[in-house]
């Protein structure tokens, strides 16, 4: 390496340590930046350090990477359903060109990943679950567009999305990145990006460890640089990891699929993590009348902060006449469904009035099967209508943006931080539904 190229390592380095400063950040450990010697910068070091850092990552070593190829990380990783997540050693894995080497801050508990930790969703094995994440950048592939590495610069704050469009298939290239190709056939068929080839190898044997989305439950996780948005420091560091899968998924659901209208009538079943995200989006885009639909008399209590202006207990109450009483008799504009059970997904269609719209975004056991009413839905225009997220590009930038205005509230969106040790117990939480809305893991 150069003598330049030596010093700039050592500016990157303080630079990380001051970006480590503010409230909202940890300090970094940077185990594998420890054998530099920091310098204290100038103003013009700083500079310097800025402009070269492409070339410099060009020129710092064979591979390219500060990384050192024998740094290791943890992960929760999962094998099968009869074992529980183990918090193993991992090698800190390398992003390719257009992806990003994040250190986690925090990571999502998620109903998705619950699926495939119970086997009810087939992934490959091991595996690292967690898809919706905040933390800080730290490297960059030498080949990626400068571009990226301007707008994601080491050090910077981001939040990551859990569909990671690739953003040139057919689907992408019509902006429809929800549907990206390269993430359905890469990532969710075979836990890999969108090479073939996942992120992760357990550290010592070297075996594939394969990635649900981003592989968000370690110390350091790849993301294609299509999934993340820039976090202001105004946001909460840890709770803005939910703006990733639980706000994204409310918000896909309710600008895209429901395509929500001031005014509008709105039921949402399943008031969980996403099911209140709902409940805040629908709020912010104006709708008049907001229905909260749970078995659990704590969650719906909780609701009402989030927006509902009416809760139904559905063990208390038949829920679709409920509905139907504060709706005039009529049902609601927009119905969501956000538990992904047969029963809920019928509820949820027989709740909309005529020509309204029943929204699918709650995930199955794999091979659930949903029942319609033919003849309702071909004579009074039903439409039933499924939504698996938001689209990456344009949404997240929104959410973030959401979130900053103080529309969308994601301090008491999250009710439970656990620590990464207690990884496995959060999501025992999850299925045993102990968790009001979303719990976060801090993971650093
Ligand atoms: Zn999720
Ligand atoms: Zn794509």
């Amino acid at each position: 390496m150069s003598g330049l190229a030596k010093r700039v390592v050592a500016l990157l380095s303080k630079s990380y340590s001051s970006a480590a400063a503010s409230p909202h950040r940890t300090p970094s450990s940077w185990r594998w930046l420890s054998h530099h010697r920091v310098v204290e910068p100038t103003h013009r070091d700083e500079e310097i350090g800025r402009r070269c850092y492409s070339s410099l990552l060009l020129s710092s070593s064979a591979a390219g990477y500060h990384v050192s190829p024998s740094s290791s990380m943890k992960g929760a990783v999962f094998r099968d359903p009869t074992r529980p997540l183990s918090l193993e050693l991992l090698q800190i894995p390398r992003p390719q060109a257009g992806e990003v080497l994040i250190r986690t801050k925090s990571c999502g508990v998620c109903h998705s990943d619950l699926h495939v930790l119970k086997g009810e969703l087939p992934f490959a094995s091991p595996c690292v679950v967690g898809h919706e994440i905040t933390g800080e950048v730290v490297d960059h592939h030498p080949l990626t567009d400068p571009k990226i590495v301007h707008k994601f610069p080491v050090g910077s704050l981001v939040v990551g999305a859990f569909i990671m469009p690739c953003g040139s298939c057919f689907h992408c290239s019509k902006g429809h990145d929800d549907l990206c190709e390269d993430f359905f056939a890469y990532n969710r068929a075979q836990g890999t990006l969108y090479d073939g080839n996942t992120r992760l190898f357990l550290h010592g044997t070297g075996e594939p460890v394969y990635m649900y989305s981003m592989g968000g439950m370690a110390e350091y996780c790849v993301v294609p640089a299509n999934a993340l948005a820039v976090l202001p420091g105004s946001l909460p560091y840890s709770e803005s990891a939910i703006l990733g899968c639980a706000v994204f998924t409310a918000y896909g659901a309710m600008t895209h699929a429901a395509e929500v209208r001031p005014g509008d009538s709105i039921a949402v079943i399943g008031v969980g993590g996403v099911g209140s995200s709902c409940l805040q989006i629908a709020k912010a885009f104006g709708a008049s009348d907001v229905i909260a639909v749970d078995i659990s008399d704590e969650k719906l209590q909780k609701a009402k902060i989030f927006g509902a202006t009416h809760t139904v207990n559905a063990i208390k109450e038949d829920a679709i006449e409920k509905i139907k009483t504060i709706t005039g008799g009529m049902g609601v504009d927009i119905a969501v469904e956000a538990l992904g059970k047969p029963q809920t997904f019928l509820q949820c269609v027989q709740s909309v009035r005529d020509g309204g719209k029943a929204v699918m975004i709650g995930l199955a056991k794999s091979g659930a099967v949903g029942e319609v009413d033919i003849n309702r839905l071909v004579r009074r225009k039903i439409k039933v209508i499924g939504s698996y997220g938001a689209r990456a590009r344009q949404d997240l930038p929104k959410l973030v943006k959401l979130a900053e205005s103080g529309i969308f509230n994601l301090t008491s969106a999250v009710s439970r931080k656990y620590t990464f040790e207690e990884a496995g117990k959060a999501f025992q939480d999850l299925d045993q539904g102990k968790i009001v809305s979303r719990a976060v893991v801090e993971i650093m």
